[in-house]
């Protein structure tokens, strides 16, 4: 084997094969290129599955003639002036990668024309090799022509998905664009066909609207938060509405659209306990940090970033989400209210893209969550639980009450968790959870790494209610634990614990993640379903949920109760 060095054509197809994985990147790269370039209007052809046009024009500054060929040198941009501007990036692009990439692996061609000159210029690239900036008539603004894409990179074009496939990563690509910049009127046509026409709204709802479909969108209200120089805002559903899988969780650092570990950890610790497992929220979050906080950086495509004050940030965006979702929890449907969501019917919309994701499973989903809506009816609500009147109980764990609008039924199990959760929780804030002295204590032994956990955590243990002491090799005594709780064996929750520690190991989300263990207790030691309560119990119980935040969830995210108006009854009936 000797060494060589690589010619420069193939550097720049490794180097291409970083920043252009597939069409949708394309297209990513080049409408970032468009914002930068201040338009307000940019429109996205593709042919087929991307590999055969995409064509992304807009009104932008344009390129000078001179500068064309520059343009798609490598490391050529307009946007750093000095090493220091690196470190503090207000643009999307900076790398000066893109356009030499694409072109490296396509046949590009690219037409632009600064205000103020009177002849625009044309420039073709093809498979790396530039062709010479020719004169042209066009209008204000680029267009760059994408042809041909990975046709001499057979190992990327094997790669390519169904043009289905592709072109659902471009609206992806387009539609989180769309979000973090609503004063932009973005197109997609497809084979002559337009999927999207997000004309731009007066109100944001309204983009969101059209990006999500108006269904989502209603189910969204805003939020914002901000401390010092770092903003967290946007919209979040307010549950009961929730999505198998993240892909209306969106976050956007400085209107970048990002895919963040910390930001979607955040996001869902904001959430907690409100959401079943597995399911997820539609969020739109907008975070503004000061460039210099945040490293843009750290990835070819961008879509990654680092941050400064990792742990600051990660705790702001809890703050916004949870402070978003207790102002919803206590008035809920308020938002819709709030926001006339007629609007939505004035603005022209085409077939959105994400509209495919919609099946008759989702829609089924819809209906679930509009009979739950209702779980809070909109006039007062102070005391709601305690106004019911009840009837009796079903089946040993339904709680049956008359409300104002028909018929509520109340899961006591589901009751009982939430209760005694939002009681620990108000507990842990306050610093002091009271603990109860085990009369025997109870021994657990565990394994040797777990066993120099619970020791590291015996602490943060203490805190929670749980005090226990090394009692020989790997073997400790529960001496106490939450009074909250009633008897029982705590050895294999406090095992529980343990394992979920070795398995976050991050001490920044340590009390978090100790709350989410909680939740688990709670959910197993207090009062369990098909137990006979007294009315007195019952009334007790009603009057608690009152007390708390968040009463219409269990720590697991299932509804505490549901409610069905006279009308719905009469449907089941066949009354109306
Ligand atoms: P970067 O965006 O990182 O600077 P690119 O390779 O994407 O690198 O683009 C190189 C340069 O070409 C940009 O810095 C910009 O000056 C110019 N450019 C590219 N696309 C456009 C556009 N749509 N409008 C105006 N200028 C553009
Ligand atoms: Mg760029």
């Amino acid at each position: 084997m000797s060494i060589i060095l690589l010619s420069k054509g193939l550097v720049s197809r490794i180097a291409a094969g970083e920043v252009v994985e597939r069409p949708a990147a394309v297209v990513k790269e080049l409408l970032e290129n468009s914002l930068d370039a201040g338009a307000h209007e940019v429109s996205v052809s593709i042919e087929g599955s991307g590999s055969t046009l995409i064509r992304v024009s807009d009104n932008g500054t344009g390129i000078p003639f001179e500068e064309l060929a520059l343009a798609v040198e490598s490391h050529a941009t307009s946007k750093l002036k000095e090493e220091a501007d690196l470190f503090r990036i207000a643009t999307l692009g900076f790398r000066g990668e893109a356009l030499p990439s694409i072109g490296s692996v396509s046949r590009m061609e690219i037409t632009s024309r600064t205000k103020g000159v009177e002849t625009g210029g044309r420039l073709v690239v093809h498979g790396g090799k530039r062709g010479d900036p020719l004169r042209v008539g066009c209008p204000v603004g680029t267009t760059v022509e994408v042809r041909d894409l990975f046709m001499d990179v057979p190992a990327r074009r094997k790669f390519l998905k169904s043009p289905a496939t592709e072109l659902s990563h471009i609206s992806d690509v387009i539609n989180r664009m769309a979000l973090a910049h609503p004063e932009v009127h973005f197109r997609l046509d497809h084979g002559g066909k337009n999927l999207c026409d997000y004309v731009v709204t007066q109100r944001f709802q309204d983009r969101l609207g059209q990006v999500l479909g108006p269904d989502v969108a209603r189910g969204m209200t805003s939020f914002s938060w901000k401390q010092g120089k770092v903003a967290a805002s946007g919209f979040l559903s307010a549950t009961p509405s929730s999505f198998p899988n993240s892909r209306y969780l969106m976050t956007f650092v400085n209107r970048r659209f990002v895919r963040d570990r910390v930001l979607t950890h955040a996001v869902l610790e904001g959430y907690e306990t409100l959401l079943m497992k597995g399911r997820y929220p539609a969020v739109a979050l907008f975070l503004e940090v000061p460039y210099g906080e945040v490293d843009v950086n750290v990835h070819p495509a961008k879509i990654e970033v680092r941050f400064r004050r990792q742990g600051e940030i990660h705790d702001a965006v809890v703050e916004a989400v949870r402070g978003g979702l207790r102002v919803e929890a206590k008035d809920p449907g308020a938002h819709a209210r709030r926001s006339d969501v007629a609007a939505f019917e004035g603005v022209r919309e085409g077939p959105r893209p994400y509209a495919p994701a919609f099946t008759t499973d989702t829609l089924a989903l819809f209906r679930a969550d509009a009979l739950e809506s209702r779980i809070l009816p909109g006039a007062a609500r102070r005391g709601f639980f305690s106004s019911l009147d009840v009837l009796g109980q079903a089946l040993g764990c339904y709680i049956v009450c008359q409300s104002n609008e028909g018929m509520a039924l109340i899961d006591q199990h589901a009751a009982h968790e939430r209760v005694a959760f939002e009681k620990m929780r108000h507990q842990m804030e306050q610093g002091r959870v009271e603990h109860q002295d085990l009369l025997i204590p109870q021994m657990i032994e565990l394994p040797v790494a777990e066993a120099l956990l619970l020791e590291q955590w015996a602490d943060a243990m203490d805190g929670l209610g749980f005090t226990v002491e090394a009692f020989g090799q790997n073997t400790f005594a529960i001496r106490s634990v939450p009074a909250l709780f009633p008897a029982g064996d705590w050895r294999g929750v406090l095992g529980r614990m343990v394992a979920e520690l070795a398995e976050i190991g991050k001490s920044a989300q340590i009390s978090h993640e100790l709350e989410e263990r909680l939740m688990t207790i709670a959910c197993h030691n207090v009062i369990r379903a098909n137990r006979k309560l007294t009315l007195d119990e019952i009334h007790a119980l009603l009057g608690e949920l009152d007390g708390i935040d968040f009463a219409t969830q269990c720590p697991h995210g299932r509804p505490v109760f549901v409610e069905f108006s006279q009308a719905d009854l009469e449907k089941l009936f066949k009354r109306s």
